[in-house]
């Protein structure tokens, strides 16, 4: 199979292989779309098995930034950069010099910041290379680490969903967490302060014990969350966590959570909605990080300072957005990811249309 025939490819404007033979670094910026603004979206890095595999997430990631920053409503297109190596080993300065090279290569048609495995000090050596980096620290227009935003719109995700579907407040609700890195051990944090009772894991287990002695969640093995008996599963590690194996263990009637891709196929979507169970679409609810990294390249791209006002109000937009398209998925009788799909891809085909 070529490039342009796998079913990832949908549209992306340009994917770049990056090697460099100095540093070792091994990288694939992906741009789906640079029809509302520059393409931005973060970088990842993973011992992928295969380069196939690496491309796949990269057209995948990179796709679901452009319809995530369309439907937050952002002056930007979606890309995403995945380096192949291991993060806790392969990581040097020179390797991220590197992808900042190759980022300003590209003459800020992607802007990068964190993403799973890639830190904010990480992105720091590939800034010295290039401008169009974001979720720095340091600057009057830096954003930090996006994870608390995500986290947080995640969680009023939870919020009206488990209003909207059980009738329920926070502190009567179950929630079993997949994944307590940066975005689902800020959400647990949240969830354990207005009173939902948690379940959680990781495959991290020390960082699962830690959120879990913080928290006071349940802590279980990262197989068994799937069979954990809890109202609202809110996947927060890696995507495809939705599939035909872990869905129908499933005793959720929500599904709300912070990670990317987490439908395995669409036809998941079609099934849980078929199920009744809701699914609130994954890059509608996780924009929290994106919008954050807006707010830099807003303010780098007028001189000016970071805005938390510009960001609640973005969050604020972000769950009436959700609202309108469970609103709209309940009377076409359709699955909320099908609707979110058509929102995001008519906003990007009347950007490319000049409408
Ligand atoms: P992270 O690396 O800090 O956390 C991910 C956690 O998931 C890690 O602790 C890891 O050990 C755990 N994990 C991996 N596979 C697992 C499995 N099978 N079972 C249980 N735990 C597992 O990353 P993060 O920044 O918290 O991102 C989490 C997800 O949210 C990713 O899919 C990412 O793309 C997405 N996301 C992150 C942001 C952000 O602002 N950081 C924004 C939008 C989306």
């Amino acid at each position: 199979m070529t490039l342009f025939d796998s079913a990832a490819f949908e549209g992306h404007e340009a994917v770049h292989s990056i090697y460099d033979e100095a540093s070792g670094l091994k990288a694939i910026i992906a741009v789906h779309s640079t029809a509302r603004g520059p393409s931005a979206g973060g970088c990842r890095m993973w011992n992928y098995g295969t380069s196939e595999a690496a491309l796949d997430d990269a057209l995948r990631l990179s796709r679901a930034m452009s319809y995530k920053s369309a439907v937050a409503d952002l002056e930007l297109g979606g890309g995403k950069a995945v380096i192949i190596g291991d993060a806790r080993r392969d990581k040097t300065p020179e390797l991220f010099a590197a992808l900042g090279r190759a980022i300003q290569g590209l003459g800020g048609r992607y802007w990068a910041a964190e993403d799973v495995g890639v830190t904010p000090e990480d992105l720091e050596h590939a800034r010295r290379e290039t401008p169009y980096v974001a979720g720095l620290v340091g600057h009057p227009g830096a954003s930090g680490d996006p994870s608390p935003v995500t986290a947080e719109g995640v969680f009023r995700a939870i919020q009206l969903t488990a209003r909207r579907v059980l009738g329920k407040e926070l502190d009567q609700i179950s929630v079993a967490v997949q994944g307590v890195g940066s975005v689902g051990g800020g959400l647990a944090d949240k969830l354990a302060a207005a009173g939902a009772k948690l379940t959680i894991c990781d495959i991290n287990t020390g960082l699962a014990d830690a959120v879990g002695r913080r928290t006071g969640a349940h802590v279980v093995k990262a197989e068994a969350i799937f069979d954990v008996d809890a109202e609202v599963f809110a996947p927060c590690a890696l995507g495809g966590a939705l599939n035909e194996e872990t869905v129908p263990r499933l005793h959720a009637k929500v599904i709300a959570g912070g990670a990317n891709n987490q439908l395995a196929y669409p036809e998941v979507g079609e099934y849980l909605f078929s199920k009744g169970v809701l699914y609130a679409p994954d890059y509608v609810i996780n924009s929290g990080g994106i919008i954050n990294v807006a707010a830099e390249i807003r303010a780098i791209g007028s001189g000016g300072a970071y805005d938390p006002l510009w960001v609640e109000h973005k969050l604020g937009r972000m769950v009436e957005t959700l609202a309108e398209v469970l609103d709209r998925s309940q009377a076409d009788r359709r699955p909320p990811h099908q609707v979110a799909d058509e929102v995001a891809r008519g906003r990007i085909a009347a950007a490319r249309s000049g409408h």
